[in-house]
């Protein structure tokens, strides 16, 4: 992906960095080559010359890029389970992949970790993102998901005939759990996603407490992902499937729902970051009765939301690390709607503004494992900034209107919001 040439300043605004620390008031941030070279109080910025640009924050925020951490590009308006993999061909999934790209950008999100995809969707949308042929977030992709046969993923009944290639390895022991990730290494995936548990969406046969994997498999492909240098995650709700992710050494844990004592000390044993992914939950509950979901269904997003609710906070109370994002791709939780999950994370869960989008950018970043680069607003990291019409401190929602976006920055280049209008249209020939 490119970067700026020249250098930008970014005043009037006040700077929230990303780190946790409290908003620098009066601030501003010099960008120069793509990267940033201050972010602090205006008074100590260094001098610019007439070259530079300017953006008028407007007496708004200056925040890092955001981070959508359990991202699905290939996921579109899913109504039932078997939206998932039969809906569209892949040919036109990858078209929707590359609007929700866009979409999620426009949204304030430079970068995103992959929650798991179609065929090899995410992979070709990052060549495609990072040559600047399509624009989108910086992604850390997965691939087809790994879940064990009568798993939660495993829902096409046998008189069907057709199996799951597109979405998921159905897998019966640990030869065929290697086999699965040796196939994603070939994909050239960067995650290895997998089912533990079930889930509410099945609640006659894989509900969320229920196993989809056992030990020895998930312990199969965290030892092949690891040794071909991937990383692995996990659908976690039940206990004790959050136990055997920990202990098999998966890398982060997605939804983390029901969490015991045990299991957070699992967890902070080694800092695993968890991604609840709540709005989702939400979401169902609030509108599951318009989309046809059973009432056993949407119960059991409620016991969700309120298991996983519970954990989250505990978890960040705990010293550990939480990201934000997932599961946007459902009708009732469509893309575009990305931000809603930072704002249940102050409104419902408990953290703070400054605790919510500490997780949304710095743990974000990292769960990438791009903390080095990416995720706070500091010298030398890549000027990833959003730039934001409004104090989203005293009122975080309002990062759920792309409209009050003054700009979306990758690399100090504008991507979107109001600034990227006087930008001309740029299309790359393609030799
Ligand atoms: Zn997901």
């Amino acid at each position: 992906m490119k970067t700026a040439a020249g250098s930008t300043l970014i005043f009037n605004g006040q700077l929230v960095d990303g780190t946790g620390a409290a908003a620098v008031p009066h601030a501003a941030v010099l960008l120069q080559e793509g990267y940033i070279r201050y972010a602090g109080p205006a008074a100590g910025c260094p001098p610019v010359d007439g070259q530079c640009e300017r953006i008028d924050a407007r007496g708004g925020t200056i925040l890092p890029g955001l981070v959508e951490a359990h991202f699905h590009a290939t996921y579109f308006n899913v109504a039932e389970l078997q939206d998932l993999d039969i809906k569209y061909p892949v040919e036109y999934v990858t078209l929707l992949a590359s609007v929700n790209c866009r979409l999620l950008l426009e949204c304030g999100y430079t970068s995103a970790r992959s929650g798991g995809c179609l065929f090899n969707c995410d992979h070709w949308l990052r060549e495609a993102i990072e040559s600047d042929l399509i624009q989108g977030p910086r992604l850390a992709t997965s691939g087809r998901e790994i879940c064990s046969a009568g798993g939660l993923m495993d829902w096409n009944p046998g008189f069907r005939k057709i199996g799951m290639e597109g979405l998921v390895f159905i897998i019966n022991g640990v030869d065929e759990a290697r086999a699965a990730v040796r196939s994603l290494v070939k994909d050239g995936v960067q995650w290895v996603k997998t089912y533990p548990t079930g889930d509410a969406a099945a609640p006659d046969t894989n509900d969320h407490h229920t196993l989809c994997m056992t030990f020895e498999e998930m312990h199969a492909v965290v030892q092949t992902a690891h040794n071909h240098g991937m990383k692995v995650t996990g659908h976690c709700r039940a206990t004790q499937g959050i136990k055997n992710a920990l202990r098999a050494g998966y890398d982060t844990i997605e939804h983390g729902t029901f969490m015991d004592d045990e299991a957070l000390d699992l967890l902070l044993a080694r800092n695993v970051p968890c991604v609840p992914a709540l709005y989702f939950e939400k979401a169902s509950v609030l509108r599951g009765p318009e989309f046809g979901l059973s009432q056993a269904v949407i119960d059991g997003h409620q016991e969700t939301l309120e298991g996983g609710t519970a954990s989250a906070l505990k978890i960040l109370r705990a010293g550990g690390r939480i990201g934000l994002g997932g599961d946007y791709g459902f009708g009732w939780n469509p893309h575009g709607d990305y931000a809603r999950e930072i704002t249940f994370f102050v409104r419902e869960v408990g953290f703070s503004p400054l605790e919510a989008l500490t997780c949304a950018t710095k743990t974000g970043a990292e769960i990438l494992q791009r903390g080095d680069e990416l995720g706070t607003l500091q010298p030398g990291k890549l000027a990833d900034v959003l730039v934001v019409d409004g104090d989203v401190l005293k009122d975080i929602s309002i990062l759920e209107d792309r409209s009050r976006f003054i700009a979306v920055l990758q690399g100090g280049i504008i991507k979107a919001g109001q600034l990227a209008q006087r930008i001309p249209a740029h299309v790359p020939g393609i030799g």
